[in-house]
């Protein structure tokens, strides 16, 4: 299969822009890109006058699941623990069909912002942890989206949290952990492909660090390395779970970490909104990497995270649409947006400002370095053929084209591809999906979230 890509007005090659360029994409890898027509037969052509060309974005965190609560009454106005307290009941109630519509929705959603890999951290697991994973793997590769799936679990709820919720809830809620390991071995049999280019890696990790359960830290990392995936899980050291971590361990978080194996290259952490320097240099002499969710930030009122200090110290860092329930919206593009400028508040510095190429080299590039992924992120000959176009002929963007890519972040507000490919397949045609009904995909998505809101 040769796929054609013509006219196309902007391409963005790792060296810069090239104006009215051509590509061609031969079964799953970029073939040619070049300022002349590309020669040769090909079985589709499509023009892309226009459009900017870009690698496909690259979420580095997600937890699918939550599109059926998206925006819940009760959360609007909650901070982190009242926000949890009023959602894991419900998310608690959910059963397979649900977690199939939910990522069915998440993928639907990715794909028509111009994302084409996701990490989903799917700690929601519990008993029924194979048939809500079997769930979503079909739903996702249906789609087509090329997936990171975290196979996680809930090792505890937080004390504060447990104690306001009905024991009934927490118990169904929580993963005993020699059964959690056991299914991990399970799924990364079934499921995981390490090979160059798959389209489904799975990865490790808790919800959240587990300071009570070294032995279970410990034996995540072990298999990580034994299986060669990553290591994931939400870090942002708040001073109660400081306390304890020294109570339980007599250590820092950052120095648990680290005895537990867990600073090392294959692992990436969510928000990090709470290190100090010392735990910033840590994360990037040992190569950990950094999945910054601006949204969450804004929606959770979490502390603002040190980007420029990240960066200043060479932490690998990428951009991540966290769960639907701290984002509510889907298109991934409107986060690396918001990515750009959020670091900037409070800063008079523009020294360390992310510019319109920094944020989209993390959206693409770098996220695909944290992810262990050379052949991701990049427009270039014998990359894999993950890529998405958008119009700049659009009024939201008229008048911010001498730099078409700033023009495009920082002007631009609309999120839908024009054309997006992944693993050199067209998933997205004129800002359409291909062979699925989004219409249908949001009403089955509305069905089940009423169905959960009525119990
Ligand atoms: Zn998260």
């Amino acid at each position: 299969m040769r796929i054609v890509l013509r006219n196309v007005r902007w391409i963005c090659t790792p060296g810069g822009l090239l104006e009215n360029g051509h590509l061609s994409v031969i079964d799953k890898r970029i073939e040619l890109m070049q300022a002349q027509p590309i020669a040769g037969p090909a079985d589709e052509t499509i023009d892309l006058d226009g459009c900017l060309l870009i690698p496909g974005l690259i979420s580095l965190h997600h937890h699918f699941f939550q599109h059926l609560t998206r925006a819940w009454p009760g959360t609007h106005c909650a901070a982190s623990e009242d926000w949890l307290v009023a959602l894991y009941p419900v998310w608690a109630r959910m059963a397979p069909p649900d977690f199939a519509a939910a990522a069915r929705n998440a993928a639907a959603e990715l794909l028509l912002s111009g994302t084409t890999t996701a990490v989903d951290h799917a700690f929601l697991l519990g008993h029924r942890g194979d048939e809500r994973l079997a769930a979503e793997v079909e739903a996702v590769s249906e789609l087509g989206l090329r997936l990171h799936l975290v196979r996680s679990g809930l090792p505890g709820l937080g004390a504060r949290v447990e104690a306001r919720l009905p024991p009934s809830v927490v118990n169904s809620l929580l993963d005993e952990p020699g059964a959690w390991l056991a299914q991990c071995h399970a799924d990364l049999r079934r499921w995981h492909d390490p090979a160059p280019g798959s389209l489904l890696r799975l990865d490790l990790g808790p919800s959240n660090i587990a300071y009570d359960k070294p032995a279970l830290m410990r034996a995540l990392a072990d298999l990580a390395a034994e299986r060669g995936c990553g290591l994931h899980a939400h870090y942002h050291p708040r001073p109660a779970e400081r306390d304890l971590c020294r109570t339980l361990n007599r250590v820092e978080p950052i120095d648990y970490l680290d005895k537990a194996g867990w600073l090392q290259p294959r692992t990436w952490l969510a928000h990090c909104t709470e290190l100090d320097d010392g735990e910033i240099g840590r994360l990037a002499a040992r190569g950990v990497g950094i999945a910054h969710c601006p949204r969450t930030v804004l929606r959770l009122g979490y502390r603002l995270p040190r980007l420029q200090a990240w960066r200043r110290s060479k932490v690998r860092t990428g951009i991540g649409a966290d769960g639907a329930a701290s984002n509510d919206g889907g298109a991934f593009l409107s986060d690396v947006r918001l990515a750009l400028l959020l670091h900037r508040a409070g800063s008079s510095d523009a020294s360390g400002w992310l510019s319109p190429q920094d944020a989209l080299a993390m959206a693409t590039a770098e996220a695909a370095a944290v992810l262990g992924r050379p052949e991701l992120g990049a427009i270039a000959p014998g990359m894999c053929a993950d890529l998405a176009a958008f119009d700049l002929r659009s009024l939201d963007v008229a008048g911010a084209l001498a730099d078409p890519l700033a023009g495009f972040l920082l002007a631009g507000s609309h999120t839908r591809a024009k054309l997006t490919m992944v693993d050199g397949r067209v998933r997205v045609r004129d800002g359409k999906l291909v062979g699925h009904d989004e219409n249908a995909i949001a009403a089955e998505t509305n069905v089940r979230s009423q169905a959960l809101s009525r119990f």
